[in-house]
């Protein structure tokens, strides 16, 4: 592809990139949420989207089959982001990763016994990562999602998840008891294309970096 490919996921990433897009004068000429298409085209001739799973993003601009992606912090954490520039921090798709437990779990007793607790979660290195920093030992369960459900059914006694609103956490009986990070969406550019396509990729970057809301 002589033009730029840019990886998306479907839902709040593709939304919020949308302004950010019309910035670049880019315009989708499909709505993935209604289209099936995972190549959707755009106004201009030399620029598409690629409509990929959020975890999935990264992989993509790694190894160059989209030369630019949007994703979140929690998915390049989990990443690892080899082979990947990050140039924004977009300030969107805005939530924190936290610890979660449900009410009736003192957490903060069984961190001052040095319990070994049970965490699900999807985002297995940035718990790791949090727990090893307060010295806490854990078991680390993976899940692909519904982590809610964990501790509930006597998987885990707690989970690492990201929140926004707090309602599903609260819809199940869960607490927030550690704030791990604040997590939005950046933009990730494959290194070669970055050289490359410059001439191309440049104005994009520029345009997103103008149209960053505080
Ligand atoms: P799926 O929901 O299809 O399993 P996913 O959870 O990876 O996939 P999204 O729910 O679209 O995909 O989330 C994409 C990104 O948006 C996440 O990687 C995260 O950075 C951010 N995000 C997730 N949940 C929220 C939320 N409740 N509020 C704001 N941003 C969020
Ligand atoms: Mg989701």
């Amino acid at each position: 592809m002589n033009g730029i490919t840019l990886a998306l996921s479907k839902g709040r990433i593709f939304e919020e990139t949308l302004p950010l897009l019309a910035a670049a004068g880019i315009t989708p000429t499909d709505n993935p949420e209604s289209s099936r298409k995972l190549i959707i085209g755009t106004n201009r001739p030399d620029v598409r989207l690629v409509i990929v799973r959020a975890t999935d993003t990264p992989t993509y601009v790694q190894y160059g089959a989209a030369d630019m992606g949007i994703a979140g912090k929690d998915v390049l954490i989990e990443h690892g982001g080899a082979g990947l520039y990050q140039p924004l921090d977009l300030n969107i798709a805005k939530c924190r990763l936290c610890v979660a437990v449900p009410k009736e779990f003192d957490y903060a007793a069984a961190v001052k016994r040095g319990a070994r607790i049970r965490v699900a979660t999807k985002y297995v290195k940035a718990a790791k990562e949090h727990f090893a920093a307060k010295g806490m030992h854990v078991d680390l369960i993976k899940l692909y999602g519904s982590m809610e459900l964990a501790p509930l059914v006597g998987l885990a006694d707690a989970i690492v998840d990201l929140v926004s609103t707090g309602s599903t956490l609260k819809a199940n009986n869960l607490v927030e008891v550690e704030d791990i990070m604040p997590i939005s969406s950046r933009l990730v550019v494959n290194q070669a294309s970055l050289k490359l396509k410059r001439e191309l990729i440049q104005p994009v970057l520029d345009a997103f970096a103008g149209a960053i809301r505080p």
